[in-house]
C-alpha cells in the first residue's frame, strides 16, 4: 500500500509498504477515507519528537472503513464507516478502567514513534488499529468524513480542554494561538457556554478565521494582548485562558490574561520539559494551572454530537484537499502556515 513515511527533519516521503494485517484479536484493519495533518504532526516533522525511525508510517487524524476485525472484536465489522482516536488504550488496565484512556498502560499515539507504543499511523491506505472497540465510533448518520474527522483528534483535544478549565456559561474566554486546535478550542467555548471568547494569534489572517467563527480577534503582533484583553474586561482579566500553541511563552502570557480566581487550561505540546512558574503571581491571584494530553475517549461521543446537531462546525479550518502523492508538499504548506489545515483524500 501506499503510505506517509517520515525521512528525517522536514522529510517526508509517500512510499509503498506492506499492507497491515491483524497482529491481536482486538484490532481492526481499516482502508482509509480521509486523514489530516494534525498540529503534533509538526512537533515531529521539525524532529523535535524523540524515538521517531526513517520509514515510519505517520499520522494519527482518520477516517475510513472497516475492512477487517480480530476475532475479539464485538463492536465493529467489515463494511462499516468509523472515525478513531489518535491515542489508544486497552480498556482493561487500571487507568483505561478509571477513564483515563490517554494514561493506559499499554496504549500509544499511532505514528508517533518509538515514544509513544510505536504504532505506524494512518496517513495511508489501510491502517492497523489496536483496541478497536474502545478506538472507534461509527461516523453518526449523515456526517461527511470532514466532519467526523476531527473528532478524532483536534475537536476534542480542544473540547476536553474547555472541559477541563471548568468553565461556566456567561464566563469569558481567552484562546491563545488560533490554529486548528484553537478554532475548536473557541467554538467548544461558546458550545459550552461561554459569553465572550477572545482570540491571540500572530498571524492576522488566523484571528480573521476566529473572528468568523464569533471570537473577538488580538492579532498580537500588533497589539499587546495584555493590554488589550485589559480593556475588553475593564481591567479584570478572563475568568479562564486556553493555551493552543505549545511552549513557555504562551503560557506565560496565559498568566498575565486571567483574573484573580481564573483558570488556566494549557493543550499545546511541547518538548520543553520546564519553565519558569510564575509562583507570586499564582499566589497572589489564585491561579488554577491544569496542563495535559488530551484524553479523546472521554469526550469523542459528545463532539460528535455537538458536530451532527450542527453547534459545532469543524469543517471551517479546512483548506487544502490532497491526494496521498502530495503529501510532501501537505506538510510544507501546513508547516509555513500557508494552509491552516492539510487533508488528504485517500480514496
Ligand atoms: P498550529 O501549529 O497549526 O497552530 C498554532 C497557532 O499558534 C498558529 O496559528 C500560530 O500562528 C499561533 N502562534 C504561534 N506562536 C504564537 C504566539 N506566541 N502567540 C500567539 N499565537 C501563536 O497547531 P494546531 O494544530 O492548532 O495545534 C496547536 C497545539 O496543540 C500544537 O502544539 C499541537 O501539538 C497541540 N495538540 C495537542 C494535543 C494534545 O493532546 N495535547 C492534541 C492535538 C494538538
Ligand atoms: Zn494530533
Ligand atoms: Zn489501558
Amino acid at each position: 500500500m501506499k503510505a506517509v513515511t517520515f525521512q528525517g527533519v522536514q522529510n517526508i516521503q509517500v512510499e509503498r509498504v506492506d499492507d497491515p494485517s491483524i497482529l491481536d484479536p482486538a484490532d481492526a484493519i481499516l482502508r482509509i477515507t480521509t486523514a489530516a495533518i494534525c498540529g503534533s504532526d509538526l512537533h515531529l516533522y521539525h524532529g523535535q519528537i524523540p524515538g521517531m525511525l526513517p520509514g515510519m508510517v505517520i499520522g494519527h487524524e482518520y477516517v475510513g472503513v472497516v475492512e477487517e476485525v480480530g476475532a475479539q472484536v464485538r463492536a465493529f465489522r467489515p463494511g462499516d464507516r468509523v472515525v478513531g482516536t489518535f491515542h489508544v488504550g486497552c480498556g482493561t488496565c487500571l487507568s483505561c478502567r478509571r477513564g483515563d484512556f490517554h494514561q493506559c498502560q499499554s496504549g500509544g499515539v499511532l505514528g508517533y514513534g518509538m515514544a509513544f507504543g510505536n504504532l505506524n499511523g494512518t496517513q495511508a491506505e489501510y491502517a492497523r488499529i489496536p483496541y478497536a472497540d474502545y478506538s472507534l465510533r461509527k461516523v453518526p448518520d449523515g456526517l461527511t468524513d470532514e466532519q467526523a474527522l476531527f473528532s478524532g483528534d483536534i475537536l476534542t483535544t480542544a473540547y476536553g480542554a474547555v472541559m477541563n478549565s471548568g468553565l461556566k456559561p456567561g464566563e469569558t474566554v481567552a484562546v491563545i494561538g488560533c490554529g486548528p486546535v484553537g478554532m475548536m478550542a473557541i467554538q467548544s467555548a461558546f458550545a459550552l457556554g461561554a459569553a465572550r471568547v477572545i482570540a491571540i494569534d500572530l498571524m492576522r489572517e488566523r484571528t480573521e478565521m476566529a473572528a468568523a467563527v464569533g471570537a473577538i480577534p488580538v492579532w498580537s503582533a500588533h497589539v499587546n494582548p495584555v493590554s488589550r484583553i485589559n480593556e475588553l474586561t475593564h481591567g479584570e482579566g478572563v475568568d479562564v485562558a486556553i493555551e493552543a500553541v505549545g511552549g513557555s511563552a504562551t503560557i506565560r502570557l496565559a498568566f498575565d490574561l486571567v483574573r484573580g480566581g481564573g483558570r488556566i487550561s494549557a493543550i499545546g505540546v511541547t518538548s520543553e520539559e520546564t519553565f519558569e512558574f510564575p509562583l507570586v503571581t499564582s499566589l497572589a491571584k489564585d491561579i488554577t494551572f491544569r496542563v495535559g494530553v488530551a484524553n479523546i475517549h472521554r469526550d469523542i461521543d459528545t463532539t460528535l454530537a455537538l458536530v451532527q446537531s450542527g453547534r459545532i462546525d469543524p469543517t471551517v479550518v479546512v483548506s487544502h484537499r490532497l491526494p496521498l502523492d502530495q503529501a510532501a508538499e501537505g506538510y510544507r504548506l501546513f508547516a509555513s502556515r500557508e494552509a491552516s489545515k492539510v487533508l488528504f483524500t485517500v480514496d
